[in-house]
């Protein structure tokens, strides 16, 4: 048998110096990177024929003829996660010999020679995808029935491409992504007429049933005027960003864009806020199609830390050197007990971080991490699901418009529009509590109570805060800032940044940076009221602190 697209990277296998980084590494030679154990697959198999050395060993001899191709290796060839792990440790090249789509070429070779895998899986996918636009062989009319009862406008901008895991398999995250979408009133809809995008067919090497999908897709949200389309699941969003130019011309004129950044920026823009009752621990599972493959590391990370009350823990093997869920390149339909021994080694990883919530981006991932559990306490979900349920539905800002001589400053307005956009802030106050803010040129003059350059309060309401300009009459504390340390403030993304950034400035004060407050009320009232939260997260007060003891290092008057 001829290998035609295997053969296109024979001078690659001959750059493998068998240094077996790639299964091995816990710490690289040259880049001094901790890594551990990089290749899951080799990590629960055992043998090296598993990891790229040894299968780069194994296409190598299949290329020269001195292996003859037979069933067992047909079946190996599907046990690979193309994950790309062994890509990143790999130093042969500059980005690494590509495994990956070695192994997908080897399969394509394979599946255009009709040689089937002994479960006969890649082909009965391929039937129940052409058949019923889906791999799972679910009925297509009714791939939205949970959803179709909301109203989607026939056209709009954004389109919300919602993928076959979460159409069928994990409908919760699908429901997440409308609930937070339309919550800041975005202008979107889905195709009702969706159909599976082929990621998997492509992984099992069915390119050229691929391009057909592919082309009919494209012309379907062409046709709809689509200028956006938002992906809630990572295999669908790498398969339109990455492999899909590889296959067809893809319109200049449309963004494809992963949920997570997507909802980067409306919260940038203030359109949201998350937050959880109490400290809540989490780590973050990067998939590999939107990590490794898309380079989307940033994202999910910045939407974990907007959660007021989130502790984002990084997991030992992250980014792109994050181990994978188990699930990809087929292995989980191909060889199911396979995935969950690799998706139980990533949830031992994830317990040894003590936390509340394993978070990923990709319904693939959650569905096999979450099978994978094995009793731990913690739960798996996608990140659509974490944001729709701490979504902070009650809290807006509003800037009560009044002359006052203390915001003519350009800062104070730029400090009064920056709290507006972040009510969260003051999220863990009691309604009825005020607070009022006052900047000063500098320490001297706060200390000879001179009049500050800008003065406002903030009064928290029911479901709003309000921002009043000038002083207030019955502030419960007063507090006194730098014009430098306002300047640094504004610039925080999140309430955990502003809260760190104020703490510093109180514990650690320079001439140009610092804050100091004065209290209206004793310290366990104003604790009482929610003060202490903040403070708490601040750095300021900390938590097993003996809450008298604050009354001697602040001003009470
Ligand atoms: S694939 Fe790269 S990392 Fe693995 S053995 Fe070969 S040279 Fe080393
Ligand atoms: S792609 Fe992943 S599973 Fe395959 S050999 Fe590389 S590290 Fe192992």
């Amino acid at each position: 048998m001829d290998y035609p697209y295997l053969s296109a990277f024979r001078s690659q296998m001959d750059f493998c110096g068998k240094c077996g980084d790639c299964a091995l590494a816990v710490e690289l030679t040259t880049a001094k990177k901790h890594i551990n154990k990089p290749c899951v697959i080799k990590n629960v198999l055992g043998f090296e024929a598993y990891d790229a050395r040894g299968r780069i060993l194994i296409l190598k001899r299949l290329l020269d003829g001195t292996l003859q191709l037979n069933q067992e290796i047909i079946d190996w060839a599907y046990t690979c996660l193309l994950c790309g792990n062994c890509q990143e440790t790999c130093l042969a090249l500059d980005n690494g010999i590509d495994l990956p789509s070695m192994m997908e070429a080897f399969r394509r070779d394979l599946i255009e020679n009709g040689k089937y895998s002994p479960s006969g899986k890649p082909f009965e996918i391929l039937e129940k995808t052409l058949t019923h636009h889906n791999p799972y062989g679910e009925p297509h009319d009714q791939r939205f029935h949970f959803i179709l009862s909301e109203n989607f406008p026939p056209h709009a901008d954004i389109l919300l491409f919602v993928g076959c895991t979460a159409a069928y398999r994990q409908q919760n995250i699908a429901l997440s992504a409308y609930k937070i979408l339309k919550k800041a009133n975005i202008d979107f809809t889905i195709l009702k007429d969706e159909k599976c995008c082929g990621s998997v067919l492509l992984r099992y090497g069915f390119h050229d049933k691929v391009k057909v999908l592919a082309e009919e897709l494209m012309e379907q949200i062409q046709k709809s005027g689509i200028k956006t389309v938002v992906f809630p699941c990572a295999g669908c969003y790498r398969t339109f960003k990455i492999d899909y130019p590889k296959l067809i011309e893809m319109p200049k004129d449309i963004k494809f864009i992963h949920f997570s950044e997507y909802l980067e920026k409306l919260v940038k823009e203030g359109k949201y806020h998350f937050r959880f009752d109490s400290q809540t621990r989490i780590s973050y599972h990067d998939p590999c199609h939107l990590g490794r493959a898309a380079g989307v590391f940033e994202a999910p990370r910045f939407l974990i830390n907007s959660i007021n009350n989130a502790n984002l823990i990084e997991l030992e093997t992250r980014r792109n050197y994050s181990h994978c869920c188990g699930a990809g390149g087929g292995v989980k339909s191909c060889f199911p007990e396979i995935s969950l021994k690799v998706g139980q080694n990533r949830i031992i990883e994830a317990a040894q971080n003590n936390i509340n919530y394993l978070v990923s981006t990709c319904p693939f991932c959650k569905t096999n991490l979450s099978q994978s559990l094995n009793g731990q306490n913690f739960k798996v979900l996608d990140l659509t699901e974490l944001l729709s349920q701490t979504l902070d539905e009650s809290l807006t800002g509003t800037i009560i418009q009044k002359e006052s001589s203390f915001v003519t400053h350009e800062l104070t307005q730029n400090y009064i529009t920056y709290l507006s956009q972040h009510p969260e802030i003051f999220s863990d106050l009691v309604p009825g509590s005020v607070l009022e803010f006052t900047i000063y040129d500098s320490i001297d003059a706060f200390e000879d109570e001179k009049p500050p350059t800008g003065a406002f309060h903030v009064v928290r309401l029911e479901n709003e805060i309000e921002i009043h300009p000038g002083l207030a009459d019955n502030s419960d504390l007063q507090l006194a800032l730098s014009e430098g340390a306002v300047r640094e403030l504004v610039l925080s993304k999140t309430k955990k940044e502003y809260s760190l950034k104020f703490g510093a400035f109180y514990n650690d004060p320079e001439e140009e940076y610092w804050i100091d407050f004065l209290l209206h009320k004793r310290t366990k009232t104003l604790l009482k009221m929610g003060y202490g939260k903040f403070a708490e997260e601040a750095g300021i007060l900390d938590e097993d602190e003996d809450l008298d003891s604050l009354d001697d290092r602040v001003k009470i008057i």
